[in-house]
């Protein structure tokens, strides 16, 4: 049966193309119809950035940008009880933020001093590793952007469709190629994607933002990104990678599905495209909110969505195939590990992410001086640097700490992650990034005597977009303006308790009323690690 005939009503009149919906239902279907996004690469450099901020077209600075890595930032002083009184002019400063991709988080030490001069020399020395293993700037002007696209792109890395309605950075293991557990290294397939599909005008205009994870290890969230490709042994074929699809937080959060297939390593591309197709031409436009990937799943079901990828798009069965096994918790690379070869990787934590353009130059000089060329950063928003020799460890673990870059981070600092908020986030209500630090320096002397023998993940997001992924943390911390004790309106959080990836994957329970002011934040977190340090049965995990 057809999927125009499968369930009608809601699939109906969403905006599919391929139901001949080709007329835009919303202004920014009409933007990406009216000229494709990324031509607006030749206006930035051509026109924007030598006439000055003032002459971009709006159509262009609050949509087309976007393709490009480039947002407006949020205007100092704006509180977030605000935010949605406020039209987008009001809301936005003449500074950007710019998102640079880093497909599998993989840079070499001579890319990250140019990530972290690009940050001292244009971004006032800001620079954030985010949870999709891309670097992210602040204060960034439009004059500045050519030249900063020079250097970045002389030395291989773009800022090509990190945002907008199409295929953003590709997770990848921080540790492809060289994790002892690894059976086959998918570094091949994220290549060829890159390669061949981005910045292609084939998926430059798609219902809605599409993220990408592929490893061979359960260590990218793969659960919460629209296609996933998570390594797996099939009895008879061998190592292969196992399809998933549909995942994403946000609103309404939905984990990602088994299509029950098995796709071998050089298939992966074509395979990657074939989804792609689908969702570009059959997933919904009507609803911005509604045009996520996971919204056709949810209506379609894997079956459906499995038989028109193989009828209409690879014209050919893919193979069926067992379900991965799944680990505990994911993993996050944060310690020091042999590899294959009987090197080392070591990982560190900055706090919530949060670097400068120095401490990136310092750390390339670090990886050097211990004989790596090889540095990722981790959806976990880690470092991790790959092939140490045994005999260099010490001297870079040293030099690390030194960064205020510790190997063996306190589980506070080592769980704890923050989105953007209300420094530079147009969308937040409340402020996060600092918030973090602050409260994982107050946990670590609250709690020096409990420490937990589990990991306990604690993400606080600006508001309930969640980009720090609220619903899949131990204590998930969605930002929004509450009530105080003297009838205040401040800042503060609702709680979200006991969600995760990994073998509990699942939404934190949202306590109806359970809502914390940003001040009560660490007592509120203290209150709650202690109940669970005391009452805990054996091996019990936090989200059970
Ligand atoms: Fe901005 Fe909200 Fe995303 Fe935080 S969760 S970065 S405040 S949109």
């Amino acid at each position: 049966m057809a999927p125009s005939q499968t369930a009608p009503g809601r699939v109906r009149g969403q905006g599919q193309w391929k139901l001949g919906h080709r007329e835009p239902l919303n202004p920014n279907e009409r933007f990406k119809r009216d000229d494709d996004p990324l031509n607006v690469r030749a206006r930035i450099e051509n026109i924007y950035a030598r006439r000055g901020f003032g002459s971009i077209d709006p159509q262009d600075l609050r949509g087309r940008m976007r393709w490009w890595g480039l947002y407006t930032q949020r205007r100092p002083g704006i509180d977030g009880g605000r935010t949605a009184a406020l039209e987008p002019e009001e809301l936005e400063d003449e500074y950007f933020m710019m998102r640079v991709r880093l497909d599998g988080g993989a840079v070499s030490a001579a890319q990250l001093r140019a990530l972290g001069e690009v940050s001292q020399d244009y971004a006032r020395d800001t620079a954030d590793v985010t949870d999709r293993e891309n670097i992210q700037y602040h204060w960034i002007r439009i004059e500045d952007v050519p030249a900063i696209w020079d250097k970045l792109e002389g030395l291989g890395m773009r800022t090509t469709e990190a945002c907008g309605d199409c295929p953003r950075v590709v997770l990848g293991s921080p540790v492809a190629g060289v994790a002892a557990a690894e059976r086959i290294d998918p570094t091949p397939a994220v290549d060829e994607i890159v390669e061949r599909y981005i910045g292609s005008p084939e998926f430059s205009n798609l219902p809605r933002k599409y993220k990408t994870a592929i490893s061979w290890q359960q260590d990218i969230a793969h659960e919460i990104n629209d296609i996933a490709f998570v390594g797996v042994e099939h009895p008879e074929h061998g190592p292969g990678f196992d399809l998933w699809v549909g995942g994403g937080l946000s609103t309404n959060p939905r984990l990602a599905v088994r299509l029950g297939a098995w796709v071998p390593l050089d298939e992966v591309p074509e395979v990657w495209a074939g989804v792609t197709t689908v969702f570009r031409d059959y997933g919904y436009r009507r609803l911005r909110h509604r045009a996520r990937l996971k919204f056709l799943i949810a209506d379609w079901g894997p079956e459906e969505f499995r038989r028109v990828l193989e009828e209409e798009y690879l014209g050919r069965a893919l193979v069926d195939g067992p379900a991965p096994e799944t680990p505990e918790r994911p993993v996050d690379h944060v310690g020091v590990f042999e590899q294959k070869d009987g090197r080392h990787y070591v990982g560190v934590a900055p706090p919530s992410g949060r670097v400068s353009g120095g401490t990136l130059a310092a750390i390339a000089d670090a990886a050097e001086r211990a004989g790596s060329d090889r540095i990722r950063f981790t959806p976990y928003q880690k470092i991790v640097v790959l092939d140490v020799a045994g005999d260099r460890l010490d001297r870079l673990i040293e030099d690390l700490n030194r960064l205020g870059l510790p190997a063996e981070p306190s589980t506070w600092r080592r769980s704890t992650m923050a989105c953007t908020g209300i420094e530079f986030c147009k969308l937040a209500i409340v402020e996060t990034k600092e918030r973090a630090i602050r409260l994982v320096e107050d946990l670590e002397k609250r709690l020096a005597d409990t420490v937990p023998d589990v990991p306990i993940s604690l993400h606080l997001n600006g508001c309930p977009n969640a980009c720090a992924r609220t619903q899949v943390a131990d204590i998930g911390l969605k930002g929004q303006v509450v009530t105080d004790g003297d009838g205040n309106q401040v800042e503060g959080f609702q709680v979200h308790l006991g969600g995760g990836l990994g073998l509990d994957a699942g939404f934190g329970r949202k306590l109806r009323g359970l809502k914390v002011t940003s001040a009560e934040l660490g007592d509120y977190v203290e209150r709650v690690v202690r109940n669970f340090a005391e009452q805990r049965t054996d091996d019990e995990r936090f989200a059970q």
